[in-house]
């Protein structure tokens, strides 16, 4: 695990020399340790004191290896690898970064500034999607699930209990309220066996996705005890493992070490069993993948028989901006990875410093496209991960004279909503989909009342 003590962190501080980057030891600083990032000198004091305020109520956790290799200083704010990793004073709401900046000035009593801080947290959509009702899965008796969903049918998505961090924290997550140590918030399950026996019982499931956090955090050991079930016989209809992670951008020397040879032992025992596995790599810049060691790694998992797919969200101050895309998809098809999703930034956290309008999401989505050859236009998208679905928008369209966003399901609750086209009302301010309405004065959507009624059954 990568928590490592005050003392130890500071150790390697001072110990800093060039090892191999192989052999390079993590280390890993939080809110806590902001001053000690030796880098943030060149900052102001206003700056700095700003980044301590955004730190106290969203998740901050970076590492050396994103320091040294991935952000450019000299680029910084701006720099999107700077943007993508440390709190800015734009991803709090203005009311509320003036409340945690007053009672930081004063020195409030630590339990005042909690109080702030977790009513704070309330107010940004901690669950978006409904996340922890809809999708609470139950085993044959009736029993939820910890850490399991099953949102839809051909897929099962599971969030392992020591998975539930990451190596370095993205400023955007919408998995915030994971990290922030509210377990009441959290998803997970230790349970490997209770998972085993899910998947047994459901032989629709050809699908495993592991995800977190970062389930790459785990020992491989760890790792192991979810992944060798599918192995046995009683799980020969789960023929796909996924594991969701940052890991190639933000720590591939786990892909590299004695832990990671472990790994891809692993792996190749699942590809000599025909299971397909696949990483679903979170890439949000090309830079991530400029690095010697992210593309030793690329080249080591990809040795191995594993995949790597590639998805993320288009985020403004970080990626908003075509030329960044085709060349991340041009960069990702040359060290054979495949695009997969450009995702909608979620409703949650600090959206309103990240979101970008519908609208211009296609527009840089298109342009984008059409500059890369079609083994690039693998990356579906725009797409957004709502309540019903993963709704894509197609593209912006005028039909009977009416302005029109033309949508379709990539994925729903129901799959018999998948790839059919249906229609919003042209909004160019819209971010989402609970703000479009159904175009030609239709009163709701063809899916509204068999979601609604879905929602119903699944709420306890
Ligand atoms: C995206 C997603 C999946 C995987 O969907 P695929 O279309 O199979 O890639 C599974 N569960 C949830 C909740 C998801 O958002
Ligand atoms: S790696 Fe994924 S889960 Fe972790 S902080 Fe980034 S977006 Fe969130």
């Amino acid at each position: 695990m990568p928590a490592t003590q005050p003392s130890e962190r500071l150790l390697s501080l001072i110990s800093s020399s060039p090892a191999t980057d192989r052999n390079r030891p993590f280390v890993v600083y939080t809110a806590r340790d902001l001053e000690r990032i030796a880098p943030l000198a060149r900052l102001s004091e206003a700056q700095r004191f700003d980044m301590r305020v955004v730190s106290t109520v969203l998740p901050f956790r970076v590492n050396q290896y994103v320091i040294d290799e991935l952000i450019d200083w000299n680029a910084v704010p701006d720099d999107p690898l700077f943007q993508l990793t440390f709190p800015q004073r734009g991803m709090l709401e203005e009311a509320h970064f003036e409340e945690i900046a007053g009672l930081l000035r004063r020195n409030a009593d630590k339990s005042d500034v909690d109080q702030a801080v977790a009513r704070i947290r309330g107010a940004l959509n901690p669950h978006p999607a409904g996340q922890m009702l809809h999708n609470a899965a139950r085993d044959d008796d009736g029993n939820r699930v910890d850490g399991l969903q099953h949102k839809y049918r051909e897929t099962v998505l599971f969030f392992p209990a020591q998975g539930q961090t990451c190596h370095s924290y993205c400023s955007f997550c919408f998995r915030w309220a994971q990290f922030v140590g509210d377990k009441s918030l959290r998803i997970a399950s230790s349970e490997a066996g209770q998972l085993a026996h899910y998947l047994a019982a459901h032989p629709e499931v050809s699908d495993l996705l592991l995800t977190g956090g970062d389930p790459m955090v785990m020992k491989t050991a760890h790792l192991a005890r979810y992944i060798e079930p599918l192995l046995a016989p009683a799980l020969d209809h789960v023929q796909t493992l996924r594991i969701g992670t940052k890991a190639l951008s933000f720590w591939p020397q786990r892909f590299l070490d004695k832990e990671g040879d472990a790994l891809l032992r692993l792996f190749e025992r699942l590809a000599r069993a025909d299971k397909q596995v696949a990483l679903m790599a979170h890439y949000n810049h090309w830079r991530e993948l400029e690095t010697d060691t992210a593309r030793e790694a690329i080249r080591r998992v990809r040795d191995s028989g594993a995949m790597i797919r590639a998805q993320g969200p288009l985020l403004a101050h970080i990626n908003d901006d075509p030329a960044v895309w085709a060349r991340l998809w041009r960069e990702q098809v040359r060290l054979g990875i495949v695009p997969y999703y450009l995702f909608a930034e979620r409703d949650t956290g600090a959206r309103r410093y990240f979101e970008v309008p519908l609208e211009r999401v296609w527009r840089i989505y298109r342009e984008a496209i059409q500059q890369v050859s079609g083994v690039a236009r693998t990356a579906r998208g725009p797409s957004m991960s709502a309540g019903p679905g993963k709704v894509e928008i197609q593209g912006v369209s005028e039909i009977n004279g009416e302005r029109v966003f033309v949508l379709r399901f990539i994925q729903g609750r129901n799959p018999d909503w998948v790839q059919r086209p249906f229609f919003a009302t042209f909004d160019p301010e819209a971010t989402w989909l609970d703000q479009l309405r159904p175009a030609f004065g239709e009163p709701k959507w063809f899916w509204q009342d068999e979601y609604a009624e879905l929602c119903r059954n699944a709420v306890t």
